[in-house]
């Protein structure tokens, strides 16, 4: 099936915009915005064709008082690949950077104030010695694992599937460059992947705990996509679409219990996971980069005169910043997105209501999108 064989490309919604502010300050803003698309629409939030079919409630940009957030768009869209492309083409335009293709690292060791790592590669071994290695490998991050730093928390018993598709669901009324479906069982979320010329879309969806471990099963993954798509996608039956890959997820929501140990400091998803609901995990991450960026340009630079506590604060402060917000933001966007609990129904309807009716909350939620990453590193 070779649909299912392509490599996982993931696509993102990049909503958080102190993300995009730090973008600016990095100097690649105007190259992720060409590359990708900006959501000026909106996000709708509806319950799945096949049930009551029915638009909860609507963000339109348009409708956003004028002036008070920065970016008349609710997020960009674009594939994590071309994000990754766009960072590497600045960094290589800087004389001291370099990049070591083909090195896995295998392990290090402080010695005298220095990193000492090892990678293992297609020439054999290398040897490297380092002021400071961080550890951005991902949620198994082998560096996290050799300094024996428990990664804490739990990992969804229902699996999802994020699937890319060639649908035009903007053709029809209640769909929007960003939907949310609320459903116990039929959640999911349709997103566009990139600029609307390219008429590719990100569907994701949840299966039961029962079907989890089925998913490996390529026939049974595309069996449960066919039927989701039944379920969620508005249209003539039967349905006219073009699968491009589908891929199923365990997600988590663990945390380093160290964002540090002496010169070894962690990063993204290796310091953090969380479901990806919502699109917080590579913001968060790229919000540690930039935190980070801030704290060694200071030391390497400016001659800090106390590094330790710098990165200490560092560590502190990103992973208070998991566990405070992004850990709970994301546990909740999963939750009302399924959930039939009385309370939560009440929360989400409460919710609805100020999206459909109250300007001065279409006002705070552009002004949160407004706001600066607190920045308390930055001279
Ligand atoms: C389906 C899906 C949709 C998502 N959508 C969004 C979204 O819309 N918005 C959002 O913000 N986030 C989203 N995320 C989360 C996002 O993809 C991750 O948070 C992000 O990829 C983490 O980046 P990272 O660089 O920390 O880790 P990774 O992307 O995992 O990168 C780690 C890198 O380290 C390398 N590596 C691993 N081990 C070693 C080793 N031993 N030696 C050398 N290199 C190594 C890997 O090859 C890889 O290149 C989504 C995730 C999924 C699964």
């Amino acid at each position: 099936m070779s649909w299912y064989l392509k490599p996982k490309t993931r696509y993102l919604n990049l909503l958080e915009l102190q993300l995009l502010h730090e973008f600016e300050k990095a100097g690649i803003y105007e190259d992720v915005a060409v590359a990708g698309h900006c959501n000026d629409k909106g996000i709708i939030f509806r319950t799945p064709h096949s049930s009551t079919n029915e638009v909860l409630a609507t963000v339109k940009v348009a409708l956003m008082p004028k002036g008070v957030a920065k970016y008349e768009h609710t997020g960009i869209h674009l594939g994590q690949h071309q994000l990754a492309a766009i960072i590497l083409d600045h960094a290589q335009k800087h004389p001291s950077f370099s990049i070591g293709w083909g090195q896995r690292f295998s392990g290090c060791r402080e010695v005298d104030g220095k990193v000492e790592a090892v990678s293992s590669g297609p020439n054999g071994e290398q040897w490297f010695r380092c002021d400071y290695l961080i550890g951005a490998d991902g949620a198994s991050s082998t560096v996290r694992k050799t300094l024996c730093i428990p990664f804490e928390g739990f990992t969804w018993k229902d699996r999802f599937v994020a699937s890319n598709v060639y649908y035009d669901f903007e053709k029809y009324e209640g769909y929007s460059t960003a939907t949310m479906i609320f459903d116990k069982n039929n959640w999911g979320v349709i997103a566009r992947t990139g600029k609307p010329k390219e008429g590719l879309w990100r569907v994701a969806f949840g299966v039961t705990e029962e079907e989890s471990a089925s998913l490996d099963d390529p026939e049974f993954l595309l069996k449960k996509v066919q039927e989701k798509y039944e379920i969620l996608f508005p249209g003539p039956r039967p349905l006219q679409y073009e699968l491009q890959s589908a891929n199923p997820y365990w997600a988590h929501q663990r945390v380093a219990r160290e964002f540090r140990r002496g010169r070894v400091i962690l990063c993204g998803d290796s310091a953090h996971s969380n479901n990806p609901i919502g699109g917080l995990g590579l913001t968060t991450g790229l919000l540690d980069a930039a935190s980070l960026g801030n704290c060694l340009i200071r030391i390497i630079s400016k001659g800090e005169s106390n590094p330790d506590c710098l990165l200490q604060q560092y560590a502190d402060v990103r992973r208070k910043a998991f566990i405070d917000y992004t850990n709970p933001t994301s546990i909740a966007n999963k939750h009302r997105l399924m959930s039939d609990e009385p309370e939560e129904v009440k929360r989400r309807d409460q919710f609805f209501a100020k999206v459909n009716g109250d300007p001065e909350f279409l006002r705070e939620m552009a002004h949160q999108m407004n706001e600066v990453l607190e920045d308390n590193f930055e001279n």
